[in-house]
């Protein structure tokens, strides 16, 4: 049997969780996550000059290694890809005790030299072939014992090392890890359906919507636009965050944009200030579930969190649902703000969310809103307006803007 050659000495290697891709699904699982890593990691590294990157991307025992050169477009690129756990860059080494020596001792020092001695360290061990007759502590010790030898102020540190080394042993070529990123966790995307956000520009939706990307849903978008009574300002900065969340889709999803200043000025002539918000919001999840329906998603994805403003209130959110027969998921329901800005600062969308621009929510509606509108309440003011004229209109007017 010849061997086969790796041509570069260098890869990357991504780690995910095997438990939670276990059963009949987990080759199509790890497909999907496969190809999701190529399609995000090309769209980073295109360029005019590299217009279609292509890159060997393989799967071997449980981890997906990804020959391309390390570097920090890759490893943001990389850090997108939802389902993967961890991502190391890794040295390739032929399976041979002296060559692993060699090279650990290698990385070692060139870790020394960026960084300066640890205090304490370990070697990382894992066999998932048994090209060496050695057992994984052995190894650990073969190597280790060498580099404190050369140390000997080291401290071992199994639990909090300062310093790790990993090898992977496998049979022809092993890997060596030095770092270890945190992947972004959560399922491949693509793996669970399509659902549509409803974008407002705060701070919430576009965390709403990267929540339910990373349960393995692919997100598509509506916007209603205030327009005329809201400046472009307020649409570019929706186009903006979608563009943010869009880099964590592998299938960039454009944005359907409702211009609702109009209808929003006509469900005003006729309704109580303090419950309008209520009747504006019970608008949009009418319009977005036909839109819904129209693109195939199979639900609605809100930023809405119990209490955050008056129209969050339980009772509120009750009387916004009763008008949809499709699912509305609010992944932020009993979140706290500070948790969802620390999200939000984590996926990259905070800077943009908090650009100041008027959402079309407060147009025409009282300062402060009614916390307790019950479904009756919002009928009887329904009655006094056309509605399903008013979602055709809407429906009849959407624009689509491509936000990749
Ligand atoms: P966000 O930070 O997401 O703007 P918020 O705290 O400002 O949320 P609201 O303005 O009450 O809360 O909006 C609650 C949710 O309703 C939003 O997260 C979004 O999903 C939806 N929504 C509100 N306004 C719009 C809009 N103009 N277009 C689309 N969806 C909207
Ligand atoms: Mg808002």
């Amino acid at each position: 049997m010849t061997e086969p050659h790796p041509a570069q000495d260098r890869a990357i290697m991504l780690r995910y969780h095997e438990v939670a891709l276990k059963g009949d699904n987990r080759g199509w699982f790890e497909e999907r996550l496969i190809q999701n890593t190529r399609k995000l990691l090309a769209r980073a590294l295109s360029s005019p000059e590299r217009p279609s990157p292509y890159f060997r991307i393989a799967k071997e025992h449980g981890r997906i290694i990804v020959y391309e050169p390390w570097s920090t477009t890759v490893n943001t690129a990389l850090s997108r890809v939802f389902g993967l756990t961890g991502i190391s860059p890794i040295r390739i080494v032929k399976t041979d005790k002296q060559e692993l020596l060699k090279a650990a001792l290698e990385e070692f020092a060139d870790y020394v030299a960026k960084n300066g001695l640890p205090k304490s360290f370990r070697v990382e061990t894992r066999r998932s072939d048994k090209a060496l007759p050695e057992k994984s502590m052995q190894l650990d010790h073969f190597i280790g014992g060498a580099i404190k030898d050369a140390h000997p102020a080291l401290e071992v540190n199994l639990d909090h090392p300062e310093f790790t080394l990993g090898v992977e042993i496998r049979f022809h070529h092993s890997f060596l890890w030095v770092k270890k990123y945190k992947g972004a966790g959560g399922l491949p995307s693509g793996t669970n359906g399509l659902v549509l956000a409803l974008m407002s520009g705060g701070l919430d939706s576009p965390v709403a919507a990267i929540r339910s990307l990373r349960r393995g849903c692919a997100v598509g978008f509506i916007h209603f636009y205030g327009t005329p009574f809201v400046g472009e300002e307020s649409l570019a900065k929706v186009e903006d965050l979608v563009r943010l969340v869009n880099q964590y889709q592998p299938e960039p999803l454009p944005l359907h944009v409702v211009p609702f200043g109009k209808i929003q000025e006509k469900i005003a002539l006729v309704t109580n200030p303090k419950i309008r918000t209520i009747i504006y919001r019970r608008m949009m999840v009418r319009i977005a579930e036909q839109l819904a329906k129209k693109i195939g998603a199979s639900a609605l994805v809100t930023g809405e969190s119990i209490g955050q403003v008056a129209s969050q209130t339980l009772d509120n959110l009750t009387t916004i649902n009763s008008v949809a027969k499709i699912p509305i998921l609010r992944p932020l329901t009993c979140q706290d703000k500070e948790e969802i800005i620390a999200e939000a600062q984590r996926w990259g969308t905070y800077e943009t969310s908090i650009r100041p621009a008027a959402d079309c929510c407060t147009l025409f509606a009282d300062r402060h809103p009614s916390t307790r509108c019950t479904p009756g309440l919002a009928e009887e003011q329904e009655e006094r307006l056309s509605v399903s004229e008013l979602v055709l209109e809407a429906l009849d007017t959407i624009g689509i803007r491509p936000t990749h």
